[in-house]
């Protein structure tokens, strides 16, 4: 059936300026990327910090314009929208940010802010307002008191509850977590990580994982898309990703610890910059198997459900098998 939604190629650029205002070249955030996302699936986007993962969420929900290319929804073509019709859109498509501080506006109670969304799109009178925002916190696990409350009153962990409640008051069909749960204390992630799951399961959610933790990503993730500095590198249904991944920046990714991020993983070098990303493949600066081909001719995205861009991958020894998370 039809992706719910959909990416073609999609490319952003940021330009940069030097004090003058004269051009100095761009931010490569997101270069070519293809992408398509099922009903009721759960797709990661995955990667370093910088990759370009946070700008490709963004562009998928129109908040930012691509440079080139187009974003589908339902088969409908959001650059085509006018205004008012990308307005009445976004009830359809909602964003969780890593920081709830930022999401929350502390002059509204926490009723307020979630009744926000059903009043801007008119989802229901007034007079239902404070039954459907008691089910909303219900749902994600608070009292319905809490909504005469202040959003300070709350703990981290409950203020991102409360976001979520708000994104999906004016029933989502497509919801876009960037860094859901990495603002929170440890101890609380689990907690919301399986709040998320529970919603995406009994709603049906279609769900976007932007995050650089693959614990969370191996939990709730049924396919796993993993960028480097703006490109795809490698896309596969999570349990073959996890379990047989292609692309050598894939494998470092994942001999890093599971469960503790993806902020170091055990690859000689920094990431180059995206203002000029090394010619041919673009991580042959790290990659510990690169040869003559990969410093010249950039490598397409092959293969069909599980596609990866590596011009050895046919040839590199199988995998090692992936560590499990150390208890406690
Ligand atoms: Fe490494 Fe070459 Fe494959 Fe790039 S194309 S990941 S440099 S082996
Ligand atoms: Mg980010």
């Amino acid at each position: 059936s039809e992706p719910l939604l959909e990416l073609r190629n999609l490319r952003k650029y940021f330009p940069l300026r030097d004090a003058l205002g004269r051009r100095r070249g761009a931010v490569r955030a997101v270069d070519g990327v293809s992408l398509s996302v099922a009903r009721g699936t759960v797709l990661a986007i995955v990667g370093e910090s910088g990759c370009g993962k946070s700008t490709l969420g963004r562009l998928a929900l129109r908040l930012i314009e691509p440079d080139v290319g187009s974003v589908l929804f339902e088969g409908e073509d959001l650059r085509a929208l006018s205004p008012a019709a990308l307005r009445a859109r976004r009830r359809d498509m909602q964003l969780i940010f890593q920081d709830p501080f930022a999401s929350l506006d502390p002059r509204m109670t926490v009723g307020a802010a979630i009744a926000e969304p059903l009043r801007l799109h008119r989802i229901i009178p007034r007079s239902g307002e404070a039954a459907r925002v008691a089910e909303l916190l219900e749902r994600v696990g608070l009292r319905p008191e809490a909504a005469r409350r202040w959003p300070h009153e709350f703990s981290g962990g409950q203020r991102q509850r409360i976001a979520i409640a708000r994104a999906l008051a004016s029933n989502p069909r497509l919801v876009i977590g960037d860094e859901p749960v990495s603002a929170l204390d440890v101890s609380v992630q689990a907690q919301v990580v399986n709040l998320l799951a529970d919603l995406i399961r009994d709603l049906g959610l279609t769900f976007v994982l932007i995050s650089h933790d693959l614990g969370v990503v191996r939990h709730i993730a049924d396919r796993v898309a993993v960028m480097y500095l703006g490109s795809l590198v490698e896309e596969a249904p999570a349990e073959a990703l996890f379990a047989a991944p292609r692309h050598p920046y894939t494998r470092a990714l994942l001999a890093a610890v599971p469960g503790r991020g993806l902020r170091a993983p055990p690859l000689e070098g920094d990431v180059p910059s995206p203002i000029a990303p090394p010619p041919g493949c673009r991580f042959h600066t790290r990659c510990p198997h690169a040869e003559a081909i990969c410093r010249e001719q950039v490598p397409a995205l092959t293969g069909e459900a599980h596609r990866a861009a590596c011009h050895l991958q046919d040839r590199l020894p199988p995998a090692p098998p992936l560590r499990e998370a150390e208890p406690g």
